[in-house]
């Protein structure tokens, strides 16, 4: 059977759009949560929409698994090829389609890079607002399907906020337009948020329309160094609290702020710093009441208040934040990351749990992420434990803190997603009764469990 497909895919494609080798088949064999390799059958380049409807032909028929792949940046397995079969990456359809700035949309294809559609649009006067930090390399596509959020969550949402209309391919060979180039739908039911969050495992977007924004007039970021945790949640708590609807609130504790420094200089930071904010600002109005409201809130708590107004001065400031995944990943290859979002009132009583789990269990963890929406990434370091102790106790020690999180009315993933790696513990998050729902729900649009099988539950 497997030569039969295989055949029918060779036949169907010109060579430079599919690759069968082995050896050229080791990026698509695992993404940034899996590194262990899972080898595809085949990995086929589409180019457009009929490239799509012709492999979701042929794996119809023959039943063999796909999984959609966008630019592989997603951290919980969700673009493994677990069962082999084809992977459809989206890497050649990069194309912006249309920006209208009377409409306010633009309409993509689903590999275009989140970054690329930002500068683009800007040109229009325009602004597109979802920033995961992979936003350099994640693309739309992928950032749809997992429902991309990022630091400037606080005022402008995640992606969901952003999606009108998606053309989708589902397993039949059928196309589907949810949603369209309209800013208000009541519509039936919303098959377009059904969509968004589904991590490639109930239908293939080949095209996106998303809503833009006019283009704040100024954009100023602050880099706050605090004596403690305790003080940076109080500012934080005090900023939310106040008039001013930050862009985004980052926050860094002691060991984050550490291991950033072993890989980017940041000498205009105090060497004690104990725990950092990165707060955004923007807006139309004058800058000129922001900085005195900062000037008001903090200048008595912050031991340390850097400016950054323009782009590389805020990119400084960045990068310290930004470069934390590859310097954690250096301490520590092997590492558990949850990605936890409690209601903002409870992250003072969340943090202080993670420091009693770790003493409790003697793995380092390190807390950072995004305080103004709730959502925090919890490290778990392996570092150089034995491990037998480490696969012994990881579990025990996620499964003890996204008790808790839900406990505090919180969810075990606020941006990244389930995939492979958390599926086992989207129990703990869900009832009997919803999990039935969802597999009702993957049924109806993927009844022989061909699209991105064993993700999510
Ligand atoms: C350094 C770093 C920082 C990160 N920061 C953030 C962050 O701040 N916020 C955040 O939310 N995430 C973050 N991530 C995770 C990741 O970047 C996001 O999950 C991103 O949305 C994945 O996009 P991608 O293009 O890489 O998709 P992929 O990883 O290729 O795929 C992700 C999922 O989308 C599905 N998919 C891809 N294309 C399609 C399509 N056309 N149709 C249907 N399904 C499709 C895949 O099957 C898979 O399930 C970070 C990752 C890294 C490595």
């Amino acid at each position: 059977m497997d030569r039969v497909w295989l055949n029918d895919i060779k036949t169907v494609f010109p060579s430079f759009k599919v690759i069968t080798d082995r050896e050229k088949m080791v990026d698509y064999a695992h993404d940034e949560g899996v590194g262990s390799l899972f080898y595809p059958d085949a990995v086929v380049f589409a180019e457009n929409e009929e490239d799509i409807l012709e492999v979701v032909k042929i794996a119809n028929r023959y039943s063999v698994p796909i999984t959609p792949r966008s630019a592989g940046s997603n951290v919980v397995g969700a673009a493994v090829p677990l069962k082999g079969g084809i992977v459809l990456s989206f890497e050649r359809m990069n194309r912006i389609v249309e920006i209208n700035p009377v409409d306010r949309v633009a309409v993509v294809e689903p590999g275009v890079i989140n970054y690329d559609l930002k500068q683009k649009v800007e040109e229009y006067g325009l602004f597109y607002p979802p920033d995961p930090a992979s936003l350099d390399l994640s693309t739309i596509g992928g950032n749809v399907a997992q429902n991309a959020g990022g630091p400037s969550c606080v005022k402008y949402g995640v992606t969901k906020d952003y999606v009108l209309g998606l053309r989708v391919v589902l397993v039949d060979g059928s196309i589907i337009e949810t949603g369209g180039r309209v800013h208000k739908n009541s519509t039936g039911y919303n098959l377009t948020s059904l969509m968004i969050g589904s991590e490639g495992t109930l239908g293939i977007f080949s095209q996106i329309t998303l809503k833009l924004l006019p283009l704040p007039s100024y954009r100023i970021d602050f880099l706050m160094g605090f004596d403690n945790v305790k003080e940076a949640v109080s500012a934080s708590s005090l900023l939310l609290s106040s008039s001013l609807h930050p862009v985004n609130i980052e926050f860094m504790e002691r060991r984050a702020i550490y291991y950033a420094r072993t890989i980017v200089s940041s000498s205009f930071l105090p060497q004690d710093a104990k725990a950092l904010l990165l707060v955004g600002f923007d807006g139309f109005e004058p800058l000129d009441r922001v900085l005195e409201s900062i000037d008001k809130l903090f200048s008595k708590n912050a031991k340390y208040i850097g400016v950054g107004e323009t782009k590389q001065e805020r990119a400084r400031l960045w990068k310290l934040r930004r470069s934390l995944h590859d310097a954690l990943k250096q301490v520590s290859p092997t590492m558990d990351r949850e990605d936890i979002v409690v209601p903002i009132s409870k992250i003072p009583d969340i943090i202080t749990f993670v420091k009693e789990l770790e003493k409790e269990e003697g793995f380092e963890i390190v807390v950072f992420g995004h305080m103004g929406d709730g959502n925090l990434h919890v490290d778990i370091l392996k570092k150089d434990a034995d491990i037998n102790e480490w696969e012994e106790k990881r579990h025990r020690i996620t499964e003890k803190l996204l008790k808790h999180v839900i406990e505090l009315g919180g969810k075990i993933s606020g941006e990244h997603g389930i995939g492979y790696l958390k599926k086992d513990y989207l129990p703990l998050g869900i009832t009997e009764k919803e999990l039935a729902l969802y597999k009702g729900i993957k049924n109806v649009f993927d009844p022989k469990n061909i699209l991105n099988p064993l993700k999510i539950f």
